[in-house]
């Protein structure tokens, strides 16, 4: 994403949840789940996903039936909370340190 959506979403739901904790609370780690790190012509980006996942019954070779798991992510083309398009950031990524 070429936006900043998912920092700021992370500081402000942590904001949020530390002013809710009692006092003296430790070892505080969150974050928003669902991101992916994407390789597309060189650049690196990180994008949304979504799981599409479930179960179906299907019939087996012998007879009867079985139970097959659905699993399939999707990428989101677009910031679910911004708009802004999902695409690599040609260039950014250095190994100069
Ligand atoms: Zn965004």
């Amino acid at each position: 994403m070429q936006c900043n959506c998912r920092k700021d979403i992370e500081q402000k739901l942590a904001d949020m949840f530390r002013e809710k904790l009692p006092e003296g609370h430790q070892d505080f780690d969150a974050k928003l789940n669902g991101y992916t790190f994407l390789m597309v012509d060189g650049g690196l980006d990180e994008g949304v996903c979504l799981e599409f996942t479930g179960d179906v019954q299907v019939p087996k070779k012998a007879g009867g039936m079985k139970r097959q798991k659905i699993k399939h992510t999707v990428l989101a083309n677009y910031c679910p909370f911004c708009g802004v398009r999902a695409e690599a950031a040609k260039g950014e990524v250095s190994t100069n340190g």
